[in-house]
């Protein structure tokens, strides 16, 4: 028995030193031009939320790089009663734009159909890498790549998600991505082992003409017909290895139920977008299925 647990703990001691690769980058310079205005994101989710009383807009963290600054932004839409409450997020990587696009179009469409999702609240941070986004770059300005920073919290971004779910539970949370080397549509699903949703929403994204991905390599998991079904001891090595995402820190204290969405940057915008709208819907029916 004792040499069973010295086994495992050179195991885990051997994957940890093998493994601390963080996908930090060196920084970048303060005066690096933008390549997309967030005040343009800021007029369109102000003026969704503005023509619907059930939207509200607050910005709950400030990123701030010398002169570059800008706030997070959280949109929730509160239904007059609450049944499930569902969290979607953007933008963790800044050159992956289809997905904040998703979650904007996301916020215009709760503000003209505000009864499509009846009895479902909803929490959506647009942009979690502000500067990312506006500069077209992966990583935050000093180099960090926010979605591996969920176990260590250096990065303002990765802080100001953590104190705003702090406490917070959800029937589902989806955070949307995009990948630059994939060739099809690709998901992942986290500590569950029930892969019925997953399957309908990469059949459907399939039988609409769309590629799914067979071969993305992801740290320890690799895609299974366009799903990685990360499991739970998964979840424990990436925190352990300080390489924790925002789903898996969001699998790991608020939500059972988390998915993310990749779709490849090397299609069309528009066909990008539509998966996205694609993926959201179907994960969203689901919910709604079972309130009524
Ligand atoms: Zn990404």
């Amino acid at each position: 028995m004792k040499r069973n647990w010295l086994i495992l703990a050179l195991g885990i001691l051997l994957l940890v030193s093998l493994s601390c690769a963080s996908g930090h980058e060196v920084g970048f310079p303060e005066n690096l031009p933008v390549a997309r205005d967030i005040s343009s994101l800021e007029s369109r989710l102000s003026s969704a939320v503005s023509s619907c009383d059930r939207l509200s807009m607050k910005t709950i963290g400030q990123i701030s790089y010398g002169a570059y600054q800008s706030p997070v932004w959280v949109v929730s839409f509160s239904p007059a009663v609450i049944k499930r409450k569902v969290l979607l997020s953007g933008g963790i990587h800044g050159n992956e734009p289809a997905g904040v696009e998703a979650m904007v179009q996301m916020v215009e469409m709760l503000a003209k159909d505000p009864e499509k999702y009846g009895n479902i609240a909803f929490d959506i941070i647009p942009v979690v890498n502000p500067w990312g986004w506006s500069h077209d770059i992966r990583f935050n300005q000093e180099g960090c790549d926010v979605n591996r920073d969920f176990a260590t919290f250096k990065c303002q971004e990765s802080a100001v998600i953590r104190d705003f779910v702090n406490g917070k539970r959800y029937t589902l949370i989806i955070d949307s991505h995009e990948d630059p080397d994939a060739k099809g549509f690709y998901m992942y699903q986290y500590a569950n082992p029930d892969t019925w949703l997953s399957r309908k929403v990469i059949n459907t994204v399939r039988n609409q003409g769309y590629p799914v991905e067979q071969d993305v390599n992801m740290i320890i998991l690799r895609t299974e017909d366009g799903l990685i079904n990360a499991p739970l001891w998964g979840l424990w090595y990436m925190k352990l290895t300080g390489q924790l995402s925002i789903t898996n820190y969001f699998r790991l204290n608020n939500s059972n139920n988390v998915y993310t969405i990749e779709t490849p940057t090397k299609l069309a915008w528009e066909d990008r977008l539509n998966m996205h709208r694609k993926a959201l819907g179907i994960l969203l029916d689901s919910l709604q299925t079972t309130i009524r």
